[in-house]
């Protein structure tokens, strides 16, 4: 039996966060524009003067390298081809300058799973942009342990195949997928259980699914690593009887192991 979805999956857009990142660049940009007009202030000491050019170069080398990054983001994303000259700054746009992207969005009352979303969904398009073949076995699937149904009295978390796919919750689901793909499954409980797996199975991708926050900060956490995220649905809350889009499941699986028939894979 197939779990299926009560709501439909909430397409966000890539541009809150570029727009976002936008502004933080700007936010930062200013800041040491302003930094730099203290320095000449004449009632400043000189070690006072020393310690702002200190932020002030600091601010700047940041504000040019996530400038540079943010077109390397750009490129990638019109061009689906990415640039291998923009891979450090790409980093810093997107990782260092994340908590100034979410302090500007609480500003803006924008809610920070949306924010999270939209930028999961750039660091798809951005893994997208590159060819894989990979080998089933070079590929790591993490779920969450939420998927499970919380009556099910099997431990799944220890070993996924003491589910008896009994078809209440999407777990079951998920085996017939990994089985049919033959790729390797985990099921974390948090991030250090989802380091632990690619500590162990040292795959050449991952296809994460879990909520915008855990799926952010595991993306992060790999990076060099590729994962394409995939959100899970919450509708009787966090952590609880979550469920997931199999159709997005088995097409990031797709993207990483299918053969590229046509020379390009049909991933959206
Ligand atoms: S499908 Fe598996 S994990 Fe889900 S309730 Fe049934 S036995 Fe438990």
């Amino acid at each position: 039996m197939k779990v299926s979805l009560p709501y439909i999956h909430t397409y966000v857009r890539k541009r809150l966060f570029l727009g976002l990142l936008a502004c933080s660049l700007l936010t930062a940009g200013l800041l040491a524009y302003a930094l730099w007009h203290l320095i000449f202030n004449p009632g400043e000491s000189v070690i006072n003067q020393t310690l702002v050019l200190a932020m002030v170069v600091f601010l700047s080398t940041s504000v040019v390298l996530a400038g540079l990054g943010m077109a390397g983001i750009l490129v990638t994303l019109l061009a689906s081809k990415r640039l291998f000259f923009f891979q450090g700054p790409m980093r810093v746009a997107l990782n260092i300058f994340f908590p100034v992207i979410i302090g500007l969005g609480r500003l803006f009352k924008i809610d920070a799973d949306r924010i999270k979303s939209s930028f999961i969904e750039v660091n798809n398009q951005m893994v997208k942009a590159v060819q894989y073949r990979l080998a089933p076995e070079q590929l790591l699937v993490l779920v969450p342990h939420c998927l499970q149904n919380s009556d099910c009295p099997h431990k799944i978390t220890v070993e996924i195949n003491n589910c008896r796919r009994c078809g209440k919750c999407c777990v079951g689901d998920l085996l017939e997928i990994r089985d049919r793909y033959r790729v390797k499954m985990g099921v974390a409980t948090g991030g250090t259980l989802a380091r632990k797996y690619v500590k162990d199975y040292r795959p050449r991708a991952v296809v994460a699914v879990a909520c915008e926050r855990d799926l952010t900060s595991g993306i992060q956490d790999s990076t060099p690593l590729p994962v394409l995220g995939v959100t899970n649905e919450r509708p009787f809350g966090p952590c609880n009887n979550t469920l997931i889009d199999m159709v997005r499941v088995e097409k990031a699986i797709k993207f990483f192991i299918a053969e590229k028939a046509g020379g390009k894979n049909s991933t959206s």
